[in-house]
């Protein structure tokens, strides 16, 4: 790594928790663990240290874009931290009570409605969202998640009778600001990886893919590889290079070396939208599509009795492959999670039914083409 490269991190990290540390958003675990966390590997200290949020505040940020102006300055501080670290872990706290009283805040970040009003409001949005008081989850997660299920404001923030001052609600509430904001998308939020960026990833990670000795991929996508090439798909392609490999264990090198490699690996995933390079990570779905991904990885080396880090020709790898693993079914499907559950994903969904019908073409297809080459 350059010099250069070097110094803007630990910029990157300078600023991240000069940030957190002034009063506004709750950072509760920054200034205890900061010193105890030097040797932590520096690039990864922005997603590390969870962020404490109230559910409301979460809201506010649509409601602050919508309007087209800055919010309070505990919603603009929480803005910066996601926009500079967008995977930053958020620590969704309410004053819950109860048995959860463990996590409850208190009611210093109370806005001005009244003290059963932010309770209520925090609870209605927990409960529409499935989360516990107290849930940790990664902010894209859980921007993307609220921009699903959360399209208006009506019934939370704001009721359509006022049955006394106490339930009057924010006077935002039927300003159409939220719904607005919401419209703009979590981009206007976390900006999107640049098509710049992916075009040179794309070519970078061909041109290692095509000159390498070995190849590493993380297991499930063989399968996805193979509805891609069921459905047509065929380079050029995009979003991913699993079409050139293919075609490269087709028509130039069947017993190519193929390792198995964990998360989004560079080789394969380098170009795709939902690759975050600095974690290695797969943020598709809601931004929780590693996690189901990491199981499917695993599911398949136990079905194939291999191991991250093993390494089989490829013709060899496809015909173990398609020998074990008939349908998508067994490895895809995620039954009994529905959104906003992190487990949640469409393959795992229409996989509940039926595994994939491009993936039983594909595999036919490809069992045949591996026979002639
Ligand atoms: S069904 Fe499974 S193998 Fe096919 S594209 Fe979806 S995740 Fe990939
Ligand atoms: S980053 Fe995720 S969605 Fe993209 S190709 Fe890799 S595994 Fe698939």
């Amino acid at each position: 790594m350059s010099q250069c490269a070097k110094q803007c991190m630990k910029m990157d990290r300078r600023v991240f928790l000069k940030t957190a540390g002034v009063g506004g958003v709750m950072l509760p675990n920054l200034a205890g663990d900061a010193g105890a966390r030097e040797d932590q590997d520096e690039k990864h200290a922005g997603e590390k240290n969870a962020v404490s949020v109230r559910p409301y505040q979460l809201l506010c940020v649509f409601c602050s874009i919508g309007e087209g102006k800055d919010g309070d300055e505990k919603i603009e501080k929480l803005k910066q931290v996601v926009r500079d670290h967008p995977d930053v872990p958020l620590r969704i706290v309410c004053n819950a009570g109860d048995v959860y009283v463990y996590q409850d805040p208190g009611t210093r970040e109370d806005s001005p409605e009244g003290r059963d009003f932010n309770r209520k409001r925090d609870l209605d949005i927990l409960q529409r969202m499935s989360w516990q008081p107290g849930t940790v989850l990664p902010a894209r997660t859980v921007f993307r998640s609220l921009h699903k299920h959360i399209t208006t404001v009506a019934g939370i923030c704001g009721y359509g009778t006022v049955t006394s001052p106490a339930w009057k609600g924010c006077p935002k509430a039927k300003s159409g600001c939220y719904e607005k904001g919401r419209q703009q998308g979590v981009q206007a939020i976390i900006p999107p990886r640049t098509e710049q960026e992916m075009a040179k990833e794309k070519e970078r990670s061909i041109q290692a893919m095509l000159s390498a000795k070995e190849i590493t991929i993380r297991p499930h996508i063989l399968l996805c590889a193979v509805c891609q090439y069921g459905g047509g798909t065929r380079p050029p392609f995009k979003a991913d290079n699993l079409p050139d490999l293919l075609q490269m264990i087709l028509t130039k090198k069947p017993d190519v070396s193929i390792k198995m490699a964990r998360q989004a690996d560079w080789m394969m995933c380098g170009p795709c939208p939902s690759r975050v390079a600095k974690l290695n990570a797969c943020v598709n779905v809601l931004g929780s599509g590693g996690l189901s991904n990491e199981k499917r990885d695993l599911d398949m080396l136990q079905k194939l009795g291999l191991n991250f880090g093993s390494v089989m020709p490829a013709r060899k790898l496809y015909q173990l492959i398609f020998e074990r693993i008939p349908t998508t079914q067994d490895i895809c499907k995620r039954e009994g999670n529905q959104s906003p559950c992190v487990w949640w994903d469409g393959c795992g969904e229409s996989n509940c039914k039926k595994g994939n019908a491009n993936y039983e073409k594909g595999r036919k297809e490809l069992m045949e083409k591996l026979q002639q080459v």
